[in-house]
């Protein structure tokens, strides 16, 4: 910060109320990044930090990279908006295409809309809507899991878990049932990639809420491959193999959250690929066009999509929409960032990069705090002991003690995460694992 901005600051912050922050303690001691450019993030008062969070599990190829850049500014310079309604431009047809082949079966319609919380509601509406037109409207029950994050709509905080995001908000949307967490740190601390547990209790208590309601009042079972937002916390193996047989077993729709888990994260163009699974629905946002422009996306299987063309002889087959679904920018920039993936191979390399990472953050065992570490792909998890009394702040403090060596991570209380920027090496890595070392030697 300037010296005149420090002068005004205690003003001009109050006006922005930052969402999911401490506004009180953040305008207390802003951190304020003035630009960005590939790793590293520039400060307004001269800092230079390496991003080792790829922004928001977003910029998976980096900060401002020069096709993104180009793609945006002869976009803009063409055809700045176009309405989303009874109109289209060609970029979005063709990204549509170009992110359909990427996803297994015949996931092959996607609904564009901005964020990953419209893209999970998208889904759930989808679905249920899709029972209706199929004569089953009485399918309208939706099962999620402790501490899962579908975004901040009444859908998503719905079929989130998450208490905070729950909490403060009322009665949320009816019918909505929880699968357990699927982690148990006494049996699995410090496990490297998908625990080897066993999952049949999971299903038995999947097949156990389906009998309770009776599959007939059932709409979809909605999670994430893995738990980001929730601190890094990976399901045993097979697990959504195994939720893929039971929800078709029982006609229950299947959506896989891959907002995170999308474009890279896991070392694969998407987890359903990874893992051999086919979903009815799954939701992506984030990194599909490496965040340079809000944008997320509910892809349909073939199925579902036949099914509102055909329940409709004229007019609009799906009540819903945004105005800014499927925006020019946006489309621009995500044609260009998936060419990038696959032109520069990056997802392969990500996948060379994941057994490094591993050893590296897993060298934290043992470090002052530390009670569990987890890892998959470029994506980990470590868990510090909380203080009494005191939650979170053990946490926090690690987080800011992490970017005062100029590295930033991001703690959700206790749970620190990491996601490298999918085109950072070994020395990233280590510099990022170095800060954290000396971030938990750094506090009591
Ligand atoms: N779903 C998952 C799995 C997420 O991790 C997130 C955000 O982190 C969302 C949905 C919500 O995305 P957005 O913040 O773009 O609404």
């Amino acid at each position: 910060m300037t010296r005149e901005t420090k002068a005004r600051a205690n003003d001009w912050l109050q006006s922005y109320w930052m969402p999911f922050t401490p506004n009180k303690a953040f305008k207390a001691a802003p951190r304020l990044n003035q630009r960005a450019d590939g790793f590293y993030y520039y400060t307004t008062d001269g800092r230079k930090v390496l991003d080792a969070f790829s922004g928001l599990w977003c910029c998976n190829l980096g900060h401002r990279h020069p096709k993104i850049v180009e793609a945006i500014k002869a976009q803009a310079d063409e055809l700045d908006y176009s309405n989303a309604f009874n109109f289209g431009h060609p970029k979005v047809f063709e990204l549509a295409n170009v992110v359909a082949e990427q996803f297994p079966g015949d996931l092959n319609h996607v609904f564009f809309v901005n964020s990953g919380s419209e893209a999970a509601d998208t889904a759930l509406k989808m679905a249920i809507a899709y029972h209706r037109l199929k004569g089953q409207g009485t399918r309208t029950r939706l099962i999620g899991r402790v501490n899962g994050y579908h975004g901040v709509g009444f859908g998503g905080i719905s079929v989130g878990g998450m208490v905070n995001n729950r909490k403060f908000f009322g009665s949320l949307l009816p019918g909505v049932d929880h699968l357990s967490f699927p982690y148990d740190m006494n049996a699995q601390a410090f496990t490297r990639g998908e625990p080897d547990r066993d999952v049949e209790p999971f299903m038995r208590e999947l097949e156990g809420l389906i009998a309770l309601h009776d599959a007939s009042t059932v709409a979809a079972v909605i999670v994430e491959p893995f738990a980001g937002s929730g601190g890094v916390f990976i399901p045993p193996k097979n697990y959504l193999k195994c939720l893929r047989e039971v929800t078709k077993k029982h006609g229950i729709l299947l959506i896989v959250d891959e907002v995170i888990s999308g474009f890279g994260r896991m070392g694969a163009s998407n987890a359903a690929t990874l893992f051999s699974v086919e979903p009815d629905i799954v939701t992506v946002a984030k990194a599909i066009n490496n965040g340079a422009v809000p944008m997320g996306a509910a892809i349909a299987s073939k199925e579902i999509y036949d099914t509102f063309m055909e329940a409709t002889t004229a007019g609009v087959e799906f009540f819903h929409g945004y105005t800014y679904s499927g925006h020019p920018l946006a489309a621009a920039a995500g044609l260009a960032a998936q060419e990038v993936f696959r032109d520069e191979g990056v997802y392969e390399k990500a996948r060379a990069l994941g057994a490094y990472f591993e050893d590296a953050i897993h060298s934290l065992k043992g470090e002052p705090h530390v009670i569990d570490i987890r890892n998959i792909g470029l994506a980990a998890g470590v868990t510090v002991a909380a203080r009494d009394g005191a939650p979170g702040a053990r946490g926090t403090d690690v987080f800011l003690k992490t970017y005062e060596q100029g590295v930033a991570i991001r703690a959700n209380g206790e749970h620190l995460a990491i996601a490298p920027i999918l085109t950072q090496g070994r020395a990233e890595i280590d510099m990022t694992v170095d800060a954290l070392r000396k971030g938990l030697r750094a506090v009591a």
